[in-house]
């Protein structure tokens, strides 16, 4: 790989992306078991010592509810779904994405943690998808009960699932609310990971490359 050819396409692709990443968002709410979900607001309500039936909380069971067909619209879905090799480039070098904003739900705690993914991927034989569709795999990877390590996996996954390429990296950094809001509380405090597919699995000197370039700002 010429690494002059590597920054060039680079710079094309993610202009592209602020020129064309126009389509709505695919996660639309899903149906969940709402009278379930009421009942158990009240309970936590009234375990905590609070009368559900006070003006201020009346709705909020119906609220708890109606927020989770939205935190839980991944659940059952497959992110590759939302990638299908749509063009093919000979010329394509490494096609980078950067900063695609998230939020997901903590499985350990039920509380946000918020972030934004990069991602970078190096086609096989020219095999490509529209970069908005990365974006949206990751809205659906993020839209169920995660861990951190596992999001950043379940992305790459679907990059390998779908496209085949040589190599993935997909970094992910997220401040945890359940570390801010609670526990130790480090307001500021960010997670990091990482997960590698492919040549920069196996490439120590590629794979750091690709880091720094997604670690820029
Ligand atoms: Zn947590």
């Amino acid at each position: 790989m010429e690494s002059v050819q590597h920054f060039s396409r680079l710079t094309t692709l993610v202009q592209d992306l602020k020129a064309k990443d126009t389509d709505p968002a695919v996660v639309g709410p899903v149906e969940v078991d709402r009278k379930k979900i009421e009942s158990a607001v009240r309970l936590i309500l009234e375990a905590i010592g609070e009368d559900p039936d006070r003006e201020g909380l009346l709705e909020t069971p119906d609220r708890v509810a109606r927020m989770w067909t939205e935190l839980a619209a991944g659940q059952v879905a497959d992110p590759a779904d939302q990638i299908s090799c749509e063009f093919f480039e000979s010329s394509a070098g490494v096609v980078l994405v950067k900063d695609i904003g998230f939020s997901s739900t903590c499985e350990h705690h039920l509380l946000p943690f918020v972030g934004q993914a990069h991602i970078a991927y190096l086609p096989r034989e020219g095999r490509i998808t529209g970069l908005s569709k990365l974006a949206r795999v990751v809205d659906i990877a993020a839209a169920r009960l995660q861990v951190q390590e596992r999001l950043t996996a379940q992305i790459s996954q679907a990059l390998v699932d779908k496209l085949d390429p040589l190599g993935v990296i997909v970094m992910v950094q997220a401040e945890h609310t359940c570390m801010t809001v609670r526990g130790i509380k480090k307001p500021g405090s960010s997670t990091v990971t990482i997960d590698s597919r492919g040549c920069y699995k196996e490439d120590a000197a590629l794979r750091a490359e690709i880091l720094n370039l997604l670690s820029r700002h």
